[in-house]
């Protein structure tokens, strides 16, 4: 028998009007985690995607890639037996002899109803065997062993661990979302989840390099390179900001530092997503986690751009964020001691709620787009692509 990789896969299936477009995207990327892998055998057949697995692949770094694939609901490494009963109780006796296991139970799916049993009945046969086959008890709900038996494309797939996918749409589908991105925990996390959602991230990130040090740059690049791992090609804009923030200590009052900051980054950002062509922004802000994600200050900085800011962490508690930062491997870096643009000139006091009328006041009879203009000029583009994966 061969080794397969049997791939399921959930919601984007019942997008029917979609469905060929959802499938094709979620093959592609599915092709380009395998990348290194060479010319892999890829099948797509009844609502499952197969692929024949070599036997110098090493099935923990393929582990490690589908788990990054968007719309894959769980996979399986499957031994691939045939469609005849009698062959299958051969091949699944091979296999769970050398399981230790004191109840079992067999769980059927069948894609390919041309068999000529039903689900039902190919279960009831398959555990009566190995019943008396081996003298294990049947237990439907507490079983050591789950044998599952997938009939598809003209083969029976036995195999008795899924590995969950983290569902969601296939990265492409829902275009394109622009992604300000502090060398944070937060907004690499934002990131990932609007990504879960189909979007394909193009990151900007404010750096006040000199007065911040390069190894916050480097810790940034670092995050996107973790990130393009989920969409294999990415663009990085670097904007330098420290001309910017020298000017806004002199407009802006000290406690409203930040707030100004914002503004600033959100106007820069609407450019590049304009000349991108792309319609919304994602932040990493969460209601009340610091004085500046109140509902008023939030307010008054979203108001300076027409573009939709979408906030997927707006709900989350730090914990609930964190513990996604450790699943999608950004934590450890993100937590790198390294200043950024905000903690240079914070005032002890920020504001927390907003005055957007004295802002508006402030900014009147201030030039800041020539400010915008220079430092889109300066603007830095970096490039990640497939060799990148790590
Ligand atoms: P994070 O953990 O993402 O830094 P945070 O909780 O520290 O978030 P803030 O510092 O208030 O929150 O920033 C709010 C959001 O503004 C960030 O999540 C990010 O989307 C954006 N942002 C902040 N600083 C920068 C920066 N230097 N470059 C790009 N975006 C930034
Ligand atoms: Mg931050």
């Amino acid at each position: 028998m061969q080794r397969y990789i049997v791939i399921h896969y959930g919601e984007i299936a019942l997008k029917l009007g979609n469905r060929k477009f959802f499938e094709a995207k979620l093959i592609e990327n599915i092709r380009r985690a395998l990348k290194d892998f060479g010319k892999i055998w890829l099948r797509h057949q009844h609502g499952r995607i197969i692929i024949l697995t070599e036997e110098n692949f090493d099935l923990e770094k393929i582990k490690h890639q589908l788990e990054k694939v968007f719309g894959i609901e769980y996979f399986a490494f499957a031994w691939n037996s045939e469609q005849d009963l009698e062959i299958i109780k051969k091949d699944l006796y091979g296999l769970v002899k050398k399981k230790k296991f004191k109840t079992f139970r067999i769980t059927v799916r069948r894609a390919q109803k041309s068999f000529f049993l039903n689900s039902q009945k190919i279960a009831e046969k398959l555990g009566e065997f190995v019943m008396k086959k081996m003298k294990k008890k049947v237990d439907l709900t507490d079983f050591d062993l789950n044998c599952f038996v997938d009939i598809v494309d003209n083969y029976a797939f036995l195999y008795f661990d899924k590995i969950s996918g983290r569902g969601g749409l296939p990265v492409g589908v829902s275009g394109s979302l622009l992604c300000l991105i502090s060398g944070g925990i937060d907004s690499p996390v934002a990131a990932n989840l609007m990504q879960k959602r189909g979007a394909r991230i193009v990151f900007v990130h404010f750096d006040s390099y000199p007065a911040t040090p390069k190894e916050n740059r480097e810790k940034v690049k670092e995050l996107v390179n973790v990130l393009n791992g989920y969409q294999h090609d990415s663009l990085l804009y670097v904007v330098p900001f420290l001309e910017i923030q020298k000017e806004i200590l002199k407009v802006a009052p000290d406690d409203y530092r930040v707030i100004f900051y914002r503004r600033m980054m959100l106007r820069l950002a609407q450019k590049i997503a304009v000349t991108e062509g792309i319609l919304a922004l994602v932040t990493g802000e969460s209601l009340g986690q610091v004085a500046s994600q109140t509902v008023e200050n939030i307010t008054a900085v979203s108001q300076v751009t027409s573009l939709p800011i979408f906030r997927p962490l707006i709900g989350f508690n730090k914990e609930e964020i964190i513990e996604i930062a450790r699943k999608i491997e950004t934590y450890n870096l993100s937590i790198q001691p390294f200043d950024d643009c905000c903690s240079l000139y914070m005032p002890k006091h920020p504001v927390t709620r907003a005055n957007l009328q004295l802002i508006l006041e402030r900014e009147k009879n201030w030039d800041f787009e020539k400010l915008v203009e220079a430092a889109i000029k300066g603007v830095e583009r970096y490039k990640f692509s497939e060799k990148n994966i790590i």
